[in-house]
């Protein structure tokens, strides 16, 4: 019988260890634990590959989006949109700066939020800030759209792409066209760090030194203080760790492309369809995204599970559906519900190897409905 195939196996990622424990033990000879050089080395690189003026590091992707709005004052009695397709955080972010979250649906050809479910609810309701999220490690075709519709409704707009990090479109940097953006480094996303993570990228003077003193208490100086801010600060050592991580950065983005180019050129079966992603966006590689009638999909997750070949279903509810979620004005057209029916994800990470991809696409072929 063939070993298991994981959905993600992070020890299988490649790790630059060059100098890795000369680094460290500067870190510890210095007690440079918090902040310092390599925090500050990280964000000057992930500020050239994103194309953003400033980024600060910080304790992890929520508090990243949590700071940014912030920073935009937003706060009690704004009310701001988040799609009913993301991962929790987004709409969490928004709740604990005390604003409310208005969920608007997505749209099936880009995964990324409804223009004219978003427009309706800037003419309905009094928005300040709509955040756009990029999941899949693609993004939305229309996000330059967004903008001139959130500028001309003089509307913020704000970018979670904790899964995009590299992500482009039209060659350019999907923390462009916005007030600001965030990541995660969480090990699992498609550029981790050794502990929890986060950045904030914007070309704007003004947001990142609010940004900055916000994250750290709300300083001013080291004991005045101009805001009631968060302690978010990222440490060296996972800094450390995500600098080795963006040597590899590249290499992995390759890798992973590689697996969902293999799914898409040999994984013929047409009971699954794979998200046909608009040409003008280059991807990260982060999921590879299939889709299937529901009633199938549970019978393929049978057969995989039999296959012992791990798969994910990012995500199996949408926002809307959460408890806490219930009271929130909404604006739904039902794509993201569909999507979290129908959705299937195969194994993509940097070490799965080409007998792994190759057993994968055998077995899912195989799959008679
Ligand atoms: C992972 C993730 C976050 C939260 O990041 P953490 O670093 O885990 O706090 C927010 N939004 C999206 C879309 C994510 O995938």
């Amino acid at each position: 019988m063939s070993n298991a195939i994981p959905f993600i196996k992070l020890p299988r990622i490649n790790t630059d260890d060059t100098n890795f424990i000369s680094d460290l033990k500067f870190i510890y000879d210095n007690t440079e634990f918090i902040g310092g050089r390599f925090v500050e080395e990280a964000e000057g690189r992930l500020a050239d590959i994103a194309n953003v003026k400033n980024v600060l590091c910080c304790a992890n992707g929520t508090d990243a989006l949590q700071i940014l709005l912030r920073a935009i004052n937003i706060g009690p009695k704004d009310s701001v949109i988040v799609p009913d397709l993301t991962f929790w955080a987004t709409y969490e972010s928004v709740v604990n700066v005390g604003a409310t979250p208005i969920i608007c649906d997505i749209d099936f050809a880009t995964l990324g939020l409804d223009l004219e479910l978003v427009e309706q609810a800037i003419k309905e309701q009094k928005i300040s800030a709509v955040i756009n999220v990029n999941l899949y490690g693609i993004a939305s075709k229309n996000q330059a759209q967004l903008y001139d519709l959130c500028k001309s409704n003089g509307v913020k707009l704000i970018c979670d792409n904790a899964q995009a990090f590299g992500v482009r479109v039209n060659g350019e940097s999907v923390f462009k066209n916005c007030h600001g953006a965030t990541t995660s480094f969480y090990p699992a996303k498609v550029l981790g760090c050794s502990s929890d993570g986060g950045a904030i990228f914007t070309d704007s003077d003004e947001i990142n030194e609010r940004c900055r003193s916000i994250a750290n208490h709300g300083r001013k100086d080291h004991y005045t203080f101009q805001h009631v801010g968060f302690n978010s600060r990222m440490s060296n050592i996972s800094a450390l760790y995500l600098n080795k991580q963006i040597n590899e950065f590249s290499d992995s983005v390759i890798r992973r492309l590689y697996a969902i180019d293999k799914y898409r050129t040999s994984l013929t079966n047409k009971i699954l369809s794979h998200f046909q992603v608009d040409t003008s966006v280059s991807g990260n590689g982060y999921l590879s995204i299939f889709f299937l009638d529901m009633q199938k999909r549970v019978k393929l997750e049978g057969l995989l599970k039999e296959s012992r070949i791990g798969y994910g279903r990012v995500y199996p509810e949408t926002v809307s559906m959460q408890p806490p979620a219930k009271l929130a004005k909404s604006y739904l057209s039902g794509v993201a519900k569909r999507v979290t029916e129908e959705i299937i994800n195969l194994p993509v990470f940097p070490g799965i190897t080409d007998d792994e991809i190759d057993q994968i696409i055998k077995c899912v072929n195989g799959f008679k409905g």
